[in-house]
């Protein structure tokens, strides 16, 4: 099978545990050979709402050096399309760039693909889920979108307000992506869609990552994959067949009891089959949305 995961905090794992990368306690860990016909990865760096301003760029810039040495040695090409298994670099949390616009050049420059707008809290750019005061995207934040858009950095708007969420949906020329978010539908939470919102991104031809953290899934705490299958199917009801695609939280999130980490991934394939998916279609869930989000948007033209 192909997989194509859109988030993932194993990056700030290992650089926050100091830990190795083969660590087996990690949900991606390379200490058993990889496993896919094809495997792109998503690793972003998480920036809490709680650390300065420099504490942040430090933090930035270390899983950066981290990324472009130590992912190679396991087989990752880094941002390229054509190698089997593709690392890609994003940064969750708006707030690396405090409120200076030219910190999106240098994020272009340090390779970063996709900028998750906020955190759970508030900053320069727009209002996260957990805020008190819902004013939405700021002016500064306008600006940021068209920024990043002219240079090619996806816009991820997991994580926002929702307010935010509807000021960056009138806002954006582009495609965008909620990298790691379920529905909201089936699992009351600010963190998960509502059903316009998934709309939205459907329309506006983005993404919707399947986020396998147990309190996303289901209020009561009792998660399994059965649950993911259930979010999945609500997403594909309103017509997500090419929108939706995997955000598994992996590292940053507590895991349904039957899920330990990546080695799962092929069961969790095989639970979809199971219920009679076609292997054509589980490809575009699995792998081939996001794949073909990320090679359209590479290779489009920026006219804004
Ligand atoms: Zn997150």
């Amino acid at each position: 099978m192909r997989y194509f995961d859109l988030h993932c905090d194993t990056l700030y794992k290992v650089l926050t545990e100091s830990r190795d990368f083969t660590d087996p306690r990690l949900h991606i860990t390379f200490s058993d050979p990889l496993q896919f016909e094809a495997w792109t990865q998503c690793f972003a760096i998480w920036i809490p709402d709680d650390i300065s301003l420099q504490q942040s760029w430090q933090l930035f810039t270390r899983s950066a050096e981290l990324f472009k040495n130590k992912l190679p040695r396991f087989g990752f090409g880094l941002n390229n399309h054509n190698s089997k298994h593709n690392a890609l670099f994003c940064v969750e949390g708006g707030r690396i760039i405090g409120n200076d616009i030219d910190k999106i050049s240098q994020l272009v420059t340090y390779g970063v693909k996709m900028l998750t707008l906020t955190w759970n809290g508030d900053n320069a750019i727009a209002c996260g889920a957990l805020t008190t005061c819902d004013t939405g995207l700021t002016s500064f934040g306008r600006q940021v979108i068209r920024e990043l858009e002219l240079n090619n950095i996806i816009v991820d708007v997991s994580h926002l307000s929702d307010n935010s969420f509807f000021d960056v949906a009138a806002q954006a020329h582009r495609p965008f992506i909620a990298s790691h978010s379920n529905s909201r539908s089936v699992c009351s939470n600010k963190r998960n869609l509502t059903d316009e919102q998934f709309d939205i991104i459907k329309n506006n031809n983005g993404l919707v990552g399947l986020n396998f953290h147990g309190k996303f899934l289901r209020s009561d705490g009792s998660a399994s994959i059965d649950d993911i299958i259930t979010h999945c199917e609500h997403f594909l009801s309103l017509g997500g067949e090419n929108t939706v695609a995997i955000g598994s939280d992996f590292d940053g999130a507590d895991m349904p009891h039957d899920i330990s980490g990546i080695s799962t991934i092929p069961q969790i394939y095989e639970q979809f089959l199971k219920l009679n998916y076609s292997e054509t279609l589980l490809d575009k869930l699995f792998y081939l949305n996001a794949a073909n989000f990320y090679e359209t948007f590479d290779n489009r033209d920026v006219l804004l």
